[in-house]
């Protein structure tokens, strides 16, 4: 079993990147993080438990948003895989893209057979790339690429202009770049595969690019990880001269098929497609509730509910809590709260949690965390007691604590 390692962080108020006028992202107070993990490496189980109870990553940085302080709460959303049923303007979508990238009339069926032909994602999904198209002389050549996450000029200098056209985003370094979307703390990982896979399917676990490319030129990445029960979409970014096709939309359907495709090669954990945060507040981020059946995990059991069920209470409330709709509120929290003194775990929880002492040829030594010297400092205290109520009892003890102090 691969050890996974961090430092710890406790809570803190944050810059919220929804409701600020793009450019101007400031630290509003408004949005807050219930705790932090500076990760140098996790294992994708581990990595995977921490998703389910509302953790993201940016890089090697592992955040758990506080819903209850933030201006514009995060739910994490999951789409199930094997049960998702696109709709008529999302297959509409993929057969526009087909459509352009085979033109020739030799590519469409005959009309009598196509309105009897049935709509099948993995196959229409893939039907005019490289290595699946049967046209032998499509007007384009689409190639798509999944590779673990890399660094290239090409995919910084497609990220510049992402950033500058769509986000208004000037201020660009390819230091920037790798932190953000190519440094990962996943350790790559076989997939139990009962058969073997297609070649273009994965064989690992782990952190990767998804690259798209037409005619040789690439005009769209995708930052994805793949997990033990899911596809996690980190980022998207495509270029705005493609702006027509609805790459987004594309990607998301790509990658929900990536994940049913993985299961359906016998890694029967693949269950689901993790979209990242919903943010019901943000108008622009509710499309993310347009691909179903979908769930979102409860902010305070981790159970998860039904979207439809979830919405009445998010019309309603700023913060919702599905299994408790009596805690939602309509007003965050005082981040004044985010300050107060934290009770500390109890001693048998305590013992478990782990911290590392030292680390001589090749291994580590280690020592419970309240028996280390660290434990006497408020701020360290505070940050480990923050962090592994963030973690849960569970996941705090297989998480081992790095403190470089
Ligand atoms: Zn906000």
């Amino acid at each position: 079993m691969p050890v996974s390692v961090g430092t710890p962080a406790g809570p803190m108020p944050t810059t919220c990147g929804y409701c600020s006028p793009s450019g101007t992202r400031s630290i509003t107070k408004s949005a807050a993080h219930a705790a932090g993990l500076s990760a140098n490496q996790l294992s994708c189980e581990v990595y995977q438990k921490m998703i389910d109870r509302g953790w993201r990553r940016s890089g090697t940085w592992c955040y758990k948003p506080k819903l209850e302080a933030s201006c514009c709460p995060s739910y994490t959303i999951k789409l199930d895989a094997e049960n998702f049923k696109p709709s008529k303007s999302q297959r509409k979508l993929i057969h526009r893209w087909n459509r352009f990238i085979c033109k020739d009339s030799e590519s469409k069926p005959p009309p009598s057979t196509s309105k009897h032909m049935p709509f099948s994602l993995s196959n229409d999904i893939h039907a005019a790339e490289v290595g699946f198209c049967s046209n032998e002389r499509p007007e384009h050549r689409f190639e798509t690429i999944l590779e673990p996450s890399s660094y290239s000029p090409e995919k910084f200098e497609l990220y510049c202009k992402y950033q500058r056209d769509i986000h208004n985003d000037l201020k660009n370094t390819s230091s920037g770049f790798k932190r953000f979307l190519v440094d990962s703390p996943l350790l790559p990982a076989p997939i139990p595969y009962s058969s073997p896979p297609r070649p273009h399917l994965p064989t690992n676990y782990g952190s990767y690019h998804q690259l798209y490319k037409c005619d040789g030129k690439l005009i769209a990445l995708g930052v994805i990880d793949i997990l033990p029960s899911c596809v996690s979409s980190v980022y998207f970014m495509y270029d705005p001269e493609w702006e027509k096709f609805s790459l987004g939309k594309l990607s998301a359907l790509r990658e929900v098929s990536l994940a049913s495709e993985i299961k359906a090669s016998g890694a029967p954990g693949m269950t689901s497609l993790y979209m990242g945060f919903f943010i019901y507040s943000c108008p622009k981020m509710r499309y993310k509730g347009d691909y179903s059946p979908s769930y979102l995990v409860d902010p305070e059991t981790y159970e998860w509910f039904p979207l439809e069920s979830c919405i009445p209470l998010l019309e309603k409330y700023r913060y919702a809590c599905f299994s408790r709709p009596d805690h939602s509120t309509v007003e965050p929290v005082d981040h004044d709260t985010l300050a107060l003194p934290m009770d500390d775990p109890p001693d048998n929880l305590l013992s478990k949690v782990f911290l590392v002492r030292g680390i001589e040829n090749n291994r580590i030594t280690v020592i419970p965390v309240n028996e280390s010297p660290y434990w006497d400092d408020d701020d360290i205290r505070r940050d480990v007691v923050g962090c592994i109520s963030g973690l849960g009892e569970e996941l705090a003890t297989e998480i081992i604590f790095y403190l470089d102090g």
